[in-house]
C-alpha cells in the first residue's frame, strides 16, 4: 500500500512514462518502501525530493548503423539514460538484447541509483543498451557494432561524466571494442572512462567474479544471520552468463552444492552438483547452448528445454538471468520445496507477487540492489585504481569486496530494525539507499 502523498507521486510517474511497464514496477517498489522515511523527514517531502528522483536528470536515444558480414545494412536503437548524479558520475551498465527499450533502461538506472547509494562509494546512477541482439553474430559484427555504438555514445561520457560497464550481451570482449573506439575517437588513454575492461589494459582483479562473488557473499550473510550457512545446501542458479557462472563458483568454494542452472533454451539438473570448468567451456569459451553441457557431462545430467528453472527444489535460490523470472508460482513452488533464502544477482528477477510470497513464508530474501551490488561496488574500486594508476591482488580486492557485500548487508538490517520492519531487506536496501541520494541531493540544491 502506497501513503498518499507517494501514490500521487507515482500516478504522475505513471502518466508521464506510458507504457514503461519494467520502469513502473521499480518506482513502486522504491515508494512502497519509502513511506515511513517521510513521517521522519519531512523536508523530503517539501523539496519535491521524490518527484525529483524518479524523473532522470538525462536520457539519450540514438541511432546506431552497422554492416553484417554480407554487407547488409542494419539499423539499432541505442540508450543511455543519465539518471542521477547527486553522489557521483553516473555509473550502470550496457545491456544488449532484443528486449531493451526504454522502459527497461529507465528501471534499470533508476534501480542503479540506490544500489550504487548503498555501496557507499561515489558513484551516481545510470543505465544503457540497445536492442541488437548479439546471438549468433560473428567476432566482427560485434566489433563493427559496438564500434557503431561507441561513436555516438563518447561525446556523453567520460570518467567524470558518466561511466558505462557491462550487463546481459555486454561482457569482456564486447568492453574492450568499445574501450578501444572510445580511446580511438578521443586520442586519450581514459582508462576510467568505462569498467570491466581486460586485466592488460587498465581492468581490475575481482571485477569479473564481483557480482556472482558478492551475491554469494550477501547470501552467507542472510544465512548466518539465521545461524546457519551454504554447507551442504542444495542450490538453484537460474541463467549461465557472467553472474551465474561466478555465483556458482563462491557457493561452491562456501560448501554449497549447485545442482541446475539454464538459460533462456532451458534448463539442465546435475544432482552431481554443476562441473564449473565444463560450464565455463561450453557458455564461455565456447558460447553454446546448456543443452550441450547435459551432453558432455553425461551421467545423471539432464536437460530440460523451454522450461522454468524454479520447478527444480532448492534450499537456496539465486535467480541470475533476467527481471521478471520468477512469478508469483514460482516462489510457491521454491516455498514448497524447502527454500529457506532467496539472493537477487540479476535486477528484479522476482515479481511484486513472488516478493510476497517469499516475505509472508518468513524466506530470508535478498534483492538485486543490495545481493548484486557487488559488481558495481568492484567497478567504482577499478575506477580508483585507476585514477591512481596503480593496481590491486586479486586477494586484497576479494577482501574488499567481501567487506562491501558484509557492510551492506549489516546495514539492511539495522536499517528495516530501525523502521520497524525486522528481517526485511527490501524495505532496509529502499530506506538505507534512498536516504543518501536524498541527503546529498538536498544539499546540493534545486538542480
Ligand atoms: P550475461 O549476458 O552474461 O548472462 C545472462 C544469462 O541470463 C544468460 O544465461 C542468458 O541466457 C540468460 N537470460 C538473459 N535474458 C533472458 C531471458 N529473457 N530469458 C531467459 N534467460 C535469459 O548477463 P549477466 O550475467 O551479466 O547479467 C545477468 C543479470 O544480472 C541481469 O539481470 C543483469 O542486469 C544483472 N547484473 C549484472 C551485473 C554484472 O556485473 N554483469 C551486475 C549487477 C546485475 P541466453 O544466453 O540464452 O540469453
Amino acid at each position: 500500500m502506497l501513503h498518499e502523498k507517494l501514490s500521487m507521486i507515482y500516478d504522475n510517474v505513471l502518466r508521464r512514462n506510458p507504457g514503461e511497464t519494467e520502469f513502473h514496477q521499480a518506482v513502486r517498489e522504491v515508494l512502497e518502501s519509502i513511506g515511513p522515511v517521510l513521517g521522519k523527514h519531512p523536508e523530503y517531502a517539501e523539496s519535491k525530493i521524490i518527484e525529483r528522483i524518479c524523473e532522470p536528470e538525462r536520457q539519450i536515444i540514438f541511432r546506431v548503423p552497422w554492416e553484417d558480414d554480407r554487407g547488409e545494412v542494419h539499423i539499432n536503437r541505442g540508450f543511455r539514460v543519465e539518471f542521477n548524479s547527486a553522489l557521483g558520475p553516473y555509473k550502470g551498465g550496457l545491456r544488449f538484447h532484443p528486449s531493451v527499450y526504454l522502459g527497461i533502461v529507465k528501471f534499470l538506472g533508476f534501480e542503479q541509483i540506490f544500489k550504487n547509494s548503498l555501496t557507499g562509494l561515489p558513484i551516481g546512477g545510470g543505465k544503457g543498451g540497445s536492442d541488437f541482439d548479439p546471438k549468433g553474430r560473428s567476432q566482427r559484427e560485434i566489433m563493427r557494432f559496438c564500434q557503431s555504438f561507441m561513436t555516438e555514445l563518447y561525446r556523453h561520457i567520460g570518467e567524470h561524466t558518466d561511466v558505462p560497464a557491462g550487463d546481459i550481451g555486454v561482457g569482456g570482449r564486447e568492453v574492450g571494442y568499445l574501450f578501444g573506439q572510445y580511446k580511438r575517437i578521443t586520442n586519450r588513454y581514459e582508462s576510467g572512462v568505462i569498467t570491466g575492461k581486460g586485466l592488460s589494459y587498465g581492468g581490475a582483479q575481482v571485477r569479473t567474479e564481483a557480482t556472482g562473488y558478492g551475491c554469494a557473499f550477501f547470501v552467507e550473510e542472510m544465512l548466518k544471520a539465521r545461524g546457519t550457512s551454504f554447507d551442504g545446501r542444495r542450490v538453484v542458479i537460474s541463467g549461465s552468463g557472467n553472474v551465474a557462472v561466478y555465483t556458482i563458483e563462491k557457493i561452491q568454494q562456501l560448501g554449497g552444492v549447485v545442482v541446475a542452472c539454464s538459460d533462456s533454451s532451458g534448463y539442465v539438473v546435475d544432482d552431481k552438483g554443476i562441473d564449473l570448468d565444463l560450464l565455463k567451456q561450453v557458455k564461455e569459451v565456447e558460447r553454446l547452448r546448456v543443452d550441450v553441457y547435459a551432453e558432455r557431462r553425461g551421467g545423471g545430467a539432464s536437460f530440460v528445454p523451454a522450461r522454468s528453472v524454479w520447478e527444480v527444489p532448492c534450499e537456496v535460490a539465486m535467480p541470475s538471468a533476467t527481471q521478471n523470472e520468477i512469478t508469483g508460482r514460482d516462489a510457491e513452488l521454491l516455498v514448497r520445496g524447502g527454500c529457506i533464502a532467496v539472493g537477487e544477482g540479476a535486477n528484479m528477477p522476482t515479481m511484486p507477487e513472488g516478493i510476497k510470497v517469499f516475505q509472508e513464508a518468513g524466506v530470508a530474501f535478498g534483492p538485486g540492489k543490495a545481493a548484486n551490488a557487488g559488481g558495481v561496488a568492484t567497478s567504482a574500486l577499478e575506477m580508483q585504481q585507476n585514477a591512481s594508476r596503480d593496481s590491486w591482488t586479486f586477494e586484497f580486492s576479494e577482501r574488499r569486496l567481501q567487506e562491501i557485500m558484509r557492510d551492506i548487508h549489516a546495514r539492511c538490517l539495522s536499517t528495516a530494525d530501525e523502521y520497524g520492519m525486522p528481517g526485511n531487506y527490501v524495505a532496509g536496501a529502499n530506506i538505507d539507499g534512498f536516504k543518501r541520494v536524498a541527503d546529498a541531493m538536498l544539499a546540493l540544491g534545486l538542480i
